[in-house]
């Protein structure tokens, strides 16, 4: 039988506690130091209501006392942070090049960075899942060491992942149709801990809106540079992901159907235009990169696109100019259907941004249909290239963030 929704129904009185906890924790987030009185006027709940719901965070070790103030007006009053010391939230992600693990304390403290050199793309899934494993184990044995629980672990990675974790495609690593999250648990041996896997970019825009500087825009994109182009969108606050978790190709916007062909197998996108292999075939001519076997050879390409842009080289900034009016043209169809705040260049496009931001602001200004390019500005990220790490444990804390709390 087909049941209709029969509208609204009241939450019932957990829901709207869990609800309550998350709203005391995301304002001590952003405004801790702070006291009771101050969450109260803040929020809109009651003294009372603040005064039990930070006792059970307190409780769940989430919230710590910090002592009293008497620098402000009124009766001195017991100052509030965010504590979260014993747990933590961990991100991992493969790339053609490298593995990266993060993991950030509840406020968001970097408690480890480290990054691995790895050959993502002659490996196996078998061996690239072996690798990860044993960076996690050996993340998760660091935190336990340290008396820290474990919220939960994302791993990121460039590639097509539906919401099941399962990669659809992944074609920088040479992956098509791999259950990565089901295979990363067995070798996990089933974790009591949340395991997510998402793709790379839409981690690293979690991290440019908790990190990167731009304050609580619920409208930005981070463009991931690199061989390809990937991108993660963050729309009315939301991440895009798209009905089965593909959305932000990016890269493959058809630019110019009589341009060089696309790793995708067609001709003329985005990314066969503005990657890295465009840009350097361009600026360095004689680098054959035609010949290159892997993305993580272009690192030294990149830095002498750097300084030779730093000296003025004319090829460079042509070649750079060019590569920034692409970029732009791909912002200004962006642009033109979802209007974002801001546009954060990542990867490879961070250290040349200086070169490539002019031209694609004067592109996205000439292409968008609102006057000023819809307000878009383009950025270059604040973030390095641990950024979807990074992201990968900012989403064990926006989870936390929307009120899936550890018990005490
Ligand atoms: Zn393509």
């Amino acid at each position: 039988m087909i049941t209709r929704d029969s509208g609204p129904q009241p939450a019932d009185f957990a829901d709207v506690r869990a609800t309550n906890l998350a709203v005391v924790l995301r304002h001590l987030r952003i405004n801790a130091p702070c006291s009771r009185a101050d969450i109260a006027a803040a929020t809109g709940l009651n003294k009372a209501t603040v005064s039990s719901l930070v006792t059970d965070l307190i409780e769940r070790r989430l919230v710590r006392e910090v002592g009293m103030t008497t620098n402000r007006i009124g009766r001195p009053a017991m100052m509030l942070v965010l504590d979260g010391s014993p747990y933590a939230a961990i991100g991992l992600e493969v790339n053609v090049d490298y593995l990266t693990a993060v993991a950030l304390d509840l406020a968001g403290e970097r408690l480890l960075s480290w990054r691995r050199s790895f050959t993502g793309a002659s490996a196996s899934p078998g061996q690239a899942i072996a690798s990860l494993a044993a960076l996690a184990k050996r993340a998760v044995a660091k935190m336990a060491h340290e008396e820290r629980r474990v919220l939960g672990l994302t791993v990121g990675l460039p590639g097509l992942v539906d919401a099941d974790g399962v990669v659809e495609l992944a074609p920088a690593l040479g992956w098509h149709e791999v259950d990565l999250r089901k295979s990363l648990l067995s070798a996990l041996n089933e974790p009591a801990y949340p395991l997510l896997v998402e793709n790379d970019a839409n981690l690293a825009v979690l991290a440019e809106q908790r990190f990167g500087g731009q304050g609580s825009t619920g409208n930005l994109v981070y463009l991931a540079g690199g061989a390809g182009i990937g991108a993660g969108i963050i729309c009315d606050g939301r991440l895009l992901r798209g009905g089965r978790g593909f959305a932000g190709e990016f890269g493959h916007l058809p630019i110019d159907p009589s341009g060089p062909p696309c790793a995708c197998g067609r001709r003329g996108c985005l990314e066969s235009l503005a990657g890295l292999g465009g840009l350097i075939r361009r600026a360095l001519p004689d680098a054959g990169t035609e010949t290159t076997a892997s993305p993580s050879e272009f690192g030294p390409h990149v830095d002498e696109i750097h300084r030779l842009a730093r000296a003025g080289d004319a090829q460079v900034l042509a070649a750079l100019a060019t590569t920034g009016r692409h970029l732009g043209h791909g912002i200004s169809i962006v642009a033109n259907l979802i209007n974002p705040e801001c546009v954060a260049l990542g990867g490879y496009f961070t250290v040349l941004a200086p070169w490539l931001i002019p031209d694609a602001e004067r592109e996205l200004v000439a292409r968008s249909v609102a006057g000023h390019g819809g307000g878009t500005r383009i950025i270059a990220s604040a973030l390095d290239s641990s950024a979807a790490a990074a992201g990968g444990a900012a989403a064990v804390l926006d989870a936390i963030d929307a009120g899936a709390l550890p018990t005490p």
